[in-house]
């Protein structure tokens, strides 16, 4: 309205969460951190939000994106919420070192990670270190580049105050955005503690600023509910179709980390695959393979079942809840096949395009070939490079030259143009293995953080050709492998 004063940061600010029941957050201020430092920024995301670039750039934006400081109109708050971590049902979790300081005027919720702690902080200290926020700040940025749905990252500030892991780190704070950071476990919560009322107004909360489609479904007597979980279903398919394509492992997907807007969200023991290990495990605390590379695609549909039952008081009807959930089984293979021809240069599809893509992961499994590499390089096959730097890639090519054969023969009837240019555009030269983001925080650790700013260019334009930063394509180094990177971050 025009009685708010606008603030030198260019945008104004509310909170829309906040007009939700008391039982759905507390009040309260993030904790200072002294002497805060810039580790990474993220000129895109200020972009986005609309940040005035003179602000972010300020003494000012430093301590309000730490949580020493506030702007008018921000309304800071830590969210409840609940949640399955391992397939066991966890009861209260919650905003436990985030907070959220409000809502711009363009749509994006600012949340701290690492500014205190929280009602919700359990045994936590409220903190992060500053490796965990490097890896969110620069993975956020990241996907967001490589077209998947994720929160965003804005920047990270770091401080010499010290945080107690396994040894003592120092902490930092990542600023994230996203239109809503509500997650399955907010519903689950709700559930969980018969607060029938409070789950129906965060559904009609969520349905009406994200899904508002759903309400037109009930125009036909449909329950829009259900309408919504078929709709969060459907986004939740799509988002594992795009991670599987581009070898993302998320390493948690507890539900309490899987957003309510088919976002990728929380980012921790994270890896992007190296050789192509279908059953490869990112995360060093995930010691039965829970949350394995080929288990993410089911185990969203697991976490949907937990959402479906959390919102089975709203929908009334197990069957319709049930029926709700079944366009993840056709949603998933679609997307997948259609992520995985786009990647193979083609842009219309065959009956036979399935068994293309089973046999080329076949291929790839037997020597657990570089996933992005290869894909890379074939994609400058088509646009005209010599077929030996694809086979390069394989001790024994006796099954890539088979594979290429039908390759070939399905190009056939496709412009080799078109084939060439829609394979670069869907196989990325760059991404953010651990061994790039390792060396980036451990320079970060001397205070050198040129090391975080050049891979965030590179991450930022991840489908171009960056001549001289080949480094940052090639294969992980020997010592890659034992990175080990758990929950504790
Ligand atoms: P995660 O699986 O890492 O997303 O975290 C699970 C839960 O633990 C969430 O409720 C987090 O807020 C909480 N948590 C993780 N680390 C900390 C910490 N250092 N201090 C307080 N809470 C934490
Ligand atoms: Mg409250
Ligand atoms: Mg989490």
């Amino acid at each position: 309205s025009d009685s708010m004063v606008a603030d030198e940061s260019g945008l104004r600010w509310r909170n829309d969460f906040a007009t939700l029941p008391p039982s759905f957050f507390t009040r309260l201020q993030p904790t200072p951190l002294p002497d805060p430092y810039w580790v990474g920024r993220s000129d895109a995301a200020a972009q986005q939000l609309g940040l005035d670039p003179d602000w972010f750039a300020s003494a000012e934006a430093l301590e309000v994106l730490t949580g020493n400081a506030l702007l008018p109109g921000m309304d800071p708050l830590a969210s409840v919420y609940s949640g399955h971590q391992f397939g066991v049902w966890a009861g209260q979790l919650g905003d436990g070192r985030a907070i959220m300081l409000g809502q711009t005027e363009t749509g994006y919720e600012m949340q701290l990670k690492g500014c205190g702690m929280t009602p919700y902080s359990r045994m936590g200290d409220g903190r992060a270190v500053l490796r965990s926020s490097i890896r969110e700040f620069l993975c956020s940025e990241a996907m967001h580049s490589l077209g998947i749905p994720t929160t965003r990252a804005l920047c990270v500030t770091g401080s010499d105050a010290r945080v107690r892991r396994e040894e003592i780190e120092t902490a930092a704070v990542v600023t994230r955005t996203a239109p809503s950071f509500i997650r399955f476990g907010h519903f689950e919560h709700f559930w969980a503690n018969d607060r029938l009322d409070e789950l129906r107004a965060l559904a009609d909360f969520v349905i009406d600023r994200f899904y508002p489609e759903c309400r037109l479904t009930e125009r036909f007597g449909c329950n829009a509910y259900a309408a919504f979980l078929e709709a969060v279903s459907e986004r939740t398919a799509a988002l594992m179709a795009q991670w599987q394509a581009v070898g993302f492992c998320h390493g948690v997907m507890n539900t309490d980390n899987m957003s309510i807007l088919g976002l990728t969200i929380d980012y921790g023991p994270f890896q992007f695959l190296d050789g192509f290990n279908p059953r490869h495990i990112c995360n060093h605390s995930d010691t039965g393979g829970r949350y394995a590379y080929n288990q993410q695609p089911n185990v969203a549909y697991w976490n949907l079942y937990c959402l479906g039952q959390g919102l089975l008081p709203l929908i009334g009807d197990k069957e319709v809840a049930v029926a709700a959930l079944q366009s993840y089984q056709t949603v998933f293979p679609r997307e997948f096949e259609g992520r995985m021809r786009a990647k193979l240069g083609l842009p219309d599809a065959q009956d036979s395009d399935r068994q293309l893509i089973e046999g080329l992961l076949t291929v790839l499994l037997k020597e657990q070939t570089d996933w992005t590499i290869f894909w890379r390089r074939l994609s400058q096959h088509r646009a005209g490079a010599n077929v030996q730097t694809v086979r390069d890639l394989f001790v024994d090519p006796t099954g890539i030259d088979a594979w290429l054969v039908s390759f070939s023969a399905r190009h056939a009837s496709v412009s080799p143009a078109l084939a060439a240019d829609l394979m670069c555009k869907s196989n990325p030269k760059f991404v953010l293995r651990n061994h790039l983001g390792q060396q980036a925080i451990e320079s970060a650790q001397r205070k050198d953080n040129a090391g975080v700013a050049t891979l965030l260019t590179l991450l930022e334009t991840p489908f171009e050709e960056h001549p001289g930063f080949d480094d940052y394509a090639g294969f992980p180094p020997d010592w890659a492998s034992s990175i080990e990177i758990s929950c504790s971050s």
